[in-house]
């Protein structure tokens, strides 16, 4: 069988092999491309999945880098997210990935990660999965939410239970005025109680988006509110 590589176009060459026997999860990309994902492995933040390992130890404190501590002394913010796991380091090659498949819609570019999306959900105990969603306005920009689009790939099921209704672009505020902002999200007529929730995104950056979605379904009585991200910025 001969395809091509979802993202560069080169063509397929299925190698069979003994793994290839038991574990037929056919290639989306060529070897070349599949190299530059890069899995976060190695010594790694509890707290947001982040690589220990390039940090100075300035920027390490304990188990933690020094976001999460910061993150973690704050009375407001302690315990809010229990935990962000983020599977791919967000470097060159994933970036221009991402940007192929927001910006331009290339939905076909989910699919590289949905086997191991799946089995990582799969293995969690979880309730709910919540994907982190996009105000209307950038929704109807981009045609779809990409981390929507994600989990559907990986044949799991997302609850859209949040909507957002400040625009994303923050990038220009201070974290001081990012967080003093009034809440971006809102949650729909559902009962959270007790529930231990999955939040969903791409990227995680700051943390500070999911925060604010895990502080909204803390408070309206969630047991435990955790995060996966495609990547971690
Ligand atoms: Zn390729
Ligand atoms: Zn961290």
């Amino acid at each position: 069988m001969v395809s091509k590589c979802l993202y560069c176009g080169n063509e397929l060459v299925e190698v069979m092999s003994w793994k290839g026997l038991f574990y037929r999860v056919p290639p989306f990309l060529c070897n070349e491309c599949e190299k530059h994902l890069m899995i976060i492995d190695g010594k790694r933040c509890s707290g947001c999945s982040r690589s220990l390992e390039e940090l100075s130890s300035d920027f390490i404190k304990g188990e933690q880098c020094l976001d999460c501590d910061r993150w973690e002394s704050d009375y407001e913010w302690k315990g809010v997210l229990r935990q962000n796991e983020s599977l791919y380091q967000y470097n060159d090659f994933l970036k221009e990935y991402l940007a192929q498949y927001k910006y331009r819609g290339d939905y076909v570019l989910a699919k590289p990660f949905a086997h191991t999306l799946k089995n990582y959900i799969e293995k969690s105990e979880i309730d709910i999965v919540i994907p982190i969603p996009l105000s209307d306005e950038r929704l109807y920009e981009r045609g779809f939410n990409q981390s929507t689009a994600l989990l559907e790939e990986a044949e799991v099921r997302p609850s859209c239970l949040l909507t957002r209704f400040h625009s994303e672009k923050q990038s220009k505020k201070t974290r001081k005025e990012r967080l003093q902002q009034e809440q971006v999200f809102q949650l729909g007529e559902v009962d959270v109680k007790g529930k231990s929730i999955l939040l969903f995104d791409d990227i995680y950056t700051t943390g500070t988006t999911l925060r604010q979605a895990a502080k909204l379904l803390k408070e309206a009585g969630a047991a435990e509110v955790s995060s996966l991200t495609l990547a971690r910025g």
